[in-house]
């Protein structure tokens, strides 16, 4: 069994649901605090469950304090090199640091950080990237080089008897991240938090992540994930939640809508399945609602669903479970939704 890390009031392994994370973008600076708090209420409605911030100096830890202080969700401090970062961030309230021990400096360092953390039982998570291995393993194929640093970081851990870590192996390459956190596994019990490094823009993030994770959760790998993605963090939740949903890791609304063609008598691809979707998003009931573009198709093409949408001119009709059971117009079809997923 792969041991529970408690992060705040979320817990990574040990049988708990696979969770999802993101990286603010924004500096932690003063003047970003009000924009970051906002930001996290808006993910934390999408399913947000962590987050994490670079901190590269002493002027973020005042922001991260404030932003500890009101957060909505665990905070996790991003942390290169400085061990007086990691400490200043224990203070500063961080429900986990993203810290290599190997990274810090002298066994002093080391030691007053993994006190500090065992303090305030603060975890930490050890992440290995593919574009910062240390360099006295750049000799070896990537995958074994992440590894064999992963394993020197476990051994500094176990050496002081620290072992509330969660851990991360990710390359850009997905079949070679599999790889890595598979061989970990194998050999560790730590919880993993996967990811593709460095995944590009939406797209190709997407089918990278989704061929890394798909694989992965469904072999039982993978406590927590982030879609690394060159654009928002509510982009890398909504990715991260659609994965997890789509391997049968995350439960909460679906929706199916049809990709239009010639038929259509009704925007089934563009804005308003973009408005059902963001509907869907603000909703954790276990319902699927399919928006489809035509009557010729449509209801057949959405009869599993708890309730379908096709257009037919100007007007919207609504089946449950493929029976005709409303009709309206464009104009009120999305409150008349909201109020049937309300009553769902
Ligand atoms: S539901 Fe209608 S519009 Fe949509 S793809 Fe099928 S036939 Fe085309």
């Amino acid at each position: 069994m792969v041991r529970c890390v408690s992060v705040g009031d979320v817990k990574i392994g040990g049988g708990a649901p696979v969770s999802v994370q993101t990286m603010g973008k924004l500096p932690l600076r003063r003047e970003n605090t009000e924009a970051l708090l906002s930001e996290m209420r808006e993910l934390k409605t999408l399913g947000c469950r962590l987050i994490r911030f670079a901190v590269p100096d002493e002027e973020s830890l005042e922001p991260l304090r404030i932003i500890c202080a009101a957060a909505v969700m665990p905070v996790v401090a991003d942390i290169h090199f400085d061990y007086r970062l990691a400490l200043g961030a224990v203070k500063a309230g961080v429900a986990k640091i993203r810290i290599n021990p190997g990274n810090i400096g002298g066994e002093e360092r080391v030691a007053a950080v993994l006190q500090a953390c065992a303090d305030a039982g603060v975890p930490i998570r050890v992440g290995i990237n593919g574009g910062s291995l240390p360099v006295h393993l750049r000799e070896l194929d990537k995958v074994s080089a992440a590894l064999e640093a992963a394993g020197e970081e476990a051994d500094i851990l176990e050496k002081y008897g620290f072992r509330n870590a969660v851990f991360s192996l990710k390359l850009s390459d997905p079949q070679k991240t599999v790889e890595a956190n598979r061989r970990f596994r194998k050999q560790w019990d730590y919880p993993l938090h996967i990811g593709v490094t460095e995944a590009g823009p939406l797209i190709p993030s997407v089918i990278r992540s989704t061929l890394a994770f798909s694989t992965l959760l469904n072999e039982g790998i993978g406590e927590t994930v982030r879609v690394s993605v060159s654009g928002s963090c509510r982009d890398e939740v909504m990715c991260g939640i659609e994965i997890l949903r789509a391997c049968g890791k995350g439960g909460g609304p679906r929706l199916v809508s049809c990709p239009k063609c010639g038929r259509a008598r009704f925007d089934s691809d563009n804005r308003f399945a973009a408005q059902v979707q963001e509907l869907l998003y603000r909703c954790d009931k276990p319902i699927t609602v399919a928006v489809m573009g035509c009557e010729v198709n449509g209801p057949l093409e959405a009869a599993d669903a708890d309730i379908g949408l096709t257009g037919a001119g100007n007007a919207i009709l609504f089946y449950k479970k493929g029976r005709l059971y409303k009709k309206t117009d464009k104009a009120n079809a999305l409150s008349l939704l909201t109020e049937e997923i309300e009553k769902f």
